[in-house]
């Protein structure tokens, strides 16, 4: 179909030259309007390709009038024929941007020339206008706000999405510099982040928005973006040069609100990094921590920091006791009071089960480091408040300072475990700062665990006996069995020295057998003497032995192997052995009560002192703690315990023992006060068995 043209001229003989012009050329003619009304007519039903317009027309309307009324309905391009014109037509006539001007008389050429070039720039303005469209099509259906800039900064275009996710419409930020309008500042240090839109223009590259960064609105409320800013380069010519020789025009901006996301990595990172029961940071949080500051300071000379460890004292016994719901609530109170004994800076946070780790960072001197342990156990030695009841506990501490000079995180937990061990060991509710001598001491007691494990079959292990003696009539009427190990290096180590290790690994069930057997099998000789025939045999037993399966077979299989009269035999109990299986161990200590074991509670006034454990399980004596005994001629305090002591045995009919009696003016209180039976250095220290005759021979 060939291009169609309208003329509008009110000469006739124009219109028809020129008709028969633009046929020659090839082009169709529909129509000559020779009115502007008729011109507007012609030009809305026949939709022409192109019209050539007349400016001065006959009637009322001229030619640009004729051309702004079409204008205003179709999109054509408009040619103005005029044989003068002056400024103020030139002028108005510009208002309906023409395509071009034919000054009558004109020729073919020239006529050609005009009518070609006015088409071409039609269908390319056409291009142009479709290819603006589909790109506002997809700025505004897209997802991502798209935020344009000038080569200065200021903004020259944001899209629906960029409009609401910074609160600024299009209108408002327009001209505006970029800074006002995309304002970003770091999630978590809430500095400004240096402007990415200026980046990209001086740099001419394109550059990623950091992450954890937060885009200001204008209302001041705060979005989490991501994204990058890309510079907009222009290549002259038509192919883009690679070479990066376009020039800079501005720069795009694509972010997106990444609220959603950063939600689900926040709930993704609280569960990794954690501890759900009290909401401190976990394990791996507190290990991540310490190697930034074991960095920091290796870098830094004169950065100091220090890690407490901290292991609830007591906890096992709570948890067991009152259950393990009011543990947990014990666990988050006192993670309470951590928080609120260290500073914002420090890394407070639970391990595991009752321990807790503190990394103290940016310390002036290490005397803050004891200062916070201080605090933390001020802190929590208050009561606190679980199942109705009062229950105390407190920590120990292990401390270690980085200016120790560590490497690796490792080294430094371990080193805070043992200072952490010491605490303990020296009793509870202290702090202990770890040293080299330590970690020797450490590295010598678990040798000695290893050479424990093979003193029972290379016959380390032996025996010794301390009399027990009644203060009435002062004879032996029995004998505590105590264990000895002779080490080949350490020579003669009494009990104390490893039987808490060797509970702690379960070698001690091994240990109190072979200790049973040994001391019935001894007291069988002893008692075949007439005269001594009807002494007596404290042997102690572990926790972990009353609980253990069979345990009652085994000692009535021991007794009638040695030929031993049951009575004769009383078997030492602590407390805690009462505590952990209340159940089993109450069914177990009747069972032995009823071979006709005895049951004595030992270090009596030390642990729980319950008067329900009296009552409950069959005890036939106390043996009241070393502790008292020893201060009690010059302890108030420790004195009326004793005495409370012997007191409440007369009222429940249990005898009672007191340990430790070094001096005559302790046995002459004990006696006053009533205590039945004795032992203690005062008569004699644990005697080898070969001894024993001995002693009982000038008793
Ligand atoms: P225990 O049953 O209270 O034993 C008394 C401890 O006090 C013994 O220490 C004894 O040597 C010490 N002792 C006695 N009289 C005096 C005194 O006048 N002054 C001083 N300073 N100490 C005195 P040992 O033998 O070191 O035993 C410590 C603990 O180890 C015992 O406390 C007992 O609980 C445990 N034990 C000892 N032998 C065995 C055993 O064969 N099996 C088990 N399971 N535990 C044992
Ligand atoms: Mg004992
Ligand atoms: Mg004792």
């Amino acid at each position: 179909m060939s291009t169609s043209i309208l003329i509008v001229e009110d000469e006739n003989i124009v219109a028809r030259d020129l008709q028969y012009a633009l046929e020659d050329l090839g082009y169709a003619v529909p129509a000559i309007a020779k009115t502007g009304s008729l011109a507007i007519q012609k030009a809305s039903e026949l939709q022409p390709d192109l019209i050539l317009m007349d400016i001065r027309l006959l009637g009322e309307m001229d030619g640009i009038a004729a051309a702004q009324a079409i204008l205003e309905r179709l999109d054509v391009p408009i040619v103005y024929l005029t044989a003068h014109s002056d400024d103020n037509t030139l002028t108005r006539s510009k208002l309906t941007h023409p395509y071009g001007y034919l000054i009558k008389p004109f020729e073919e050429r020239e006529l050609r020339a005009v009518v070609e070039v006015a088409l071409y720039k039609h269908e390319m303005e056409q291009r142009l206008k479709e290819n603006a469209q589909w790109l506002s099509t997809v700025l505004n259906s897209i997802g991502d706000g798209v935020l344009t800039t000038d080569v200065e900064g200021c903004i020259t275009m944001l899209n629906p999405v960029a409009e609401n996710i910074t609160g600024w419409s299009c209108q408002e930020a327009l001209g505006r510099p970029s800074t006002d309008v995309f304002k970003l500042i770091h999630e978590t240090s809430r500095k400004t982040v240096s402007n990415p839109i200026d980046e990209a223009l001086s740099t001419g590259k394109t550059v990623i928005i950091p992450a954890l960064t937060i885009l200001v609105r204008k209302d001041r409320t705060e979005v989490p973006i991501e994204d990058s800013v890309a510079p907009i380069t222009f290549y002259r010519g038509t192919v883009p040069i690679q070479d990066g020789k376009g020039h800079i025009t501005g720069a795009v901006v694509i972010f997106r609100d990444v609220t959603q996301q950063r939600l689900s990595a926040k709930k993704l990172h609280r569960y990794a990094f954690y501890d759900s029961l009290t909401n401190l940071p976990n394990r791996a949080w507190f290990r991540e921590r310490l190697t930034d500051a074991l960095e920091r300071s290796n870098r830094k000379s004169d950065y100091l920091f220090a890690v407490l460890l901290l292991d609830l004292d007591r906890f096992k016994t709570i948890n067991d006791s009152l259950g393990h719901l009011a543990g947990d609530r014990l666990l988050i109170a006192v993670a309470d009071r951590l928080l609120r004994s260290s500073r914002t800076v420090d890394t407070v946070s639970r391990l595991g089960g009752d321990e807790f780790a503190i990394l103290l960072e940016c310390l002036k001197t290490e005397q803050e480091a004891f200062t916070v342990a201080q605090r933390i156990h001020h802190e929590l030695s208050a009561p606190f408040h679980l199942e109705g009841q009062e229950v105390f506990t407190n920590a120990s501490i292990g401390i270690v300072l980085s200016s120790a000079g560590y490497e690796q995180i490792e080294e430094l937990i371990r080193d805070a475990d043992i200072a952490m061990y010491r605490a303990k060991a020296q009793g509870k509710g202290r702090y202990q700062i770890f040293d080299a001598h330590m970690r020797d001491q450490a590295v010598a007691s678990s040798k000695l665990e290893q050479d424990l494990q093979h003193a029972l079959e290379r016959g380390q292990l032996e025996v010794y006996y301390q009399p027990i003696v009644s203060l009435t009539t002062q004879k032996t009427v029995s004998f505590e069995a105590l264990v000895r190990w002779n080490h080949p290096q350490k020579g003669m180590l009494s009990a104390g020295e490893f039987i808490p290790m060797a509970e702690e690994t379960g070698l001690c069930m091994l240990i109190d057998w072979w200790i049973l057997k040994e001391a019935c099998t001894q007291m069988n000789q002893w008692q075949q003497s007439s005269e001594w025939s009807t002494l007596c045999l404290n042997v102690n037993l572990s926790a972990k032995q009353v609980i253990q399966a069979n345990s009652i077979g085994q000692i009535s299989q021991i007794l009638s192997d040695a030929e031993i009269d049951p009575k004769c035999l009383t078997l030492e109990i602590t407390e805690t052995t009462l505590i952990e299986k209340p159940e089993l161990a109450a069914k177990t200590l009747k069972q032995f009560t009823n071979l006709g074991v005895g049951l004595s509670l030992d270090d009596f006034g030390t642990g729980y002192s319950s008067l329900s454990h009296l009552q409950r399980f069959p005890v036939k004596s106390l043996k009241i703690d070393r502790s008292f005994v020893s201060k009690m001629d010059l302890d108030a305090g420790s004195l009326e315990i004793v005495r409370a002591i012997i007191l409440l045995g007369k009222t429940l009919g249990i005898i009672t023992v007191a340990e430790g009696i070094e001096t005559v003016a302790q046995m002459h209180l004990l006696q006053e006060m009533g205590c039945d039976y004795g032992q203690g250095y005062y008569f004699s220290k644990p005697l080898p068995k070969t001894e024993v005759s001995n002693w009982l021979q000038l008793a």
